[in-house]
């Protein structure tokens, strides 16, 4: 199943994705990252597509996030 996941290296804590999130699956955690309510969050990738900094993302709830994040470091790195 495929649901939200935030790299918080990334994440710059604008909210853009809350307001998109159709379910109310995420929250803002005070001047820090977007936390993604899996439980809750239905894959739709709204947030994805709004998310200014690339930082969120759809994935295949398998892929543990370290594994994104290490991917996005190697990307960044080319
Ligand atoms: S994928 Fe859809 S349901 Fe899940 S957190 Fe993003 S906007 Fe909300
Ligand atoms: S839209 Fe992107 S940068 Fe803004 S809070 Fe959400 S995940 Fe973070």
């Amino acid at each position: 199943m495929r649901k939200a996941a935030n790299d918080i290296n990334r994440c710059v804590a604008c909210g853009v994705c809350a307001l998109q999130c159709p379910r109310g699956a995420i929250s803002i955690c005070k001047g820090c990252y977007a936390v993604v309510d899996i439980a809750t969050c239905v894959g739709c990738g709204l947030c994805a597509g709004a998310c200014p900094t690339g930082s969120m993302s759809i994935q295949d709830t398998l892929t543990p996030l370290r594994d994104i994040q290490e991917e996005r470091t190697e990307d960044a790195a080319r």
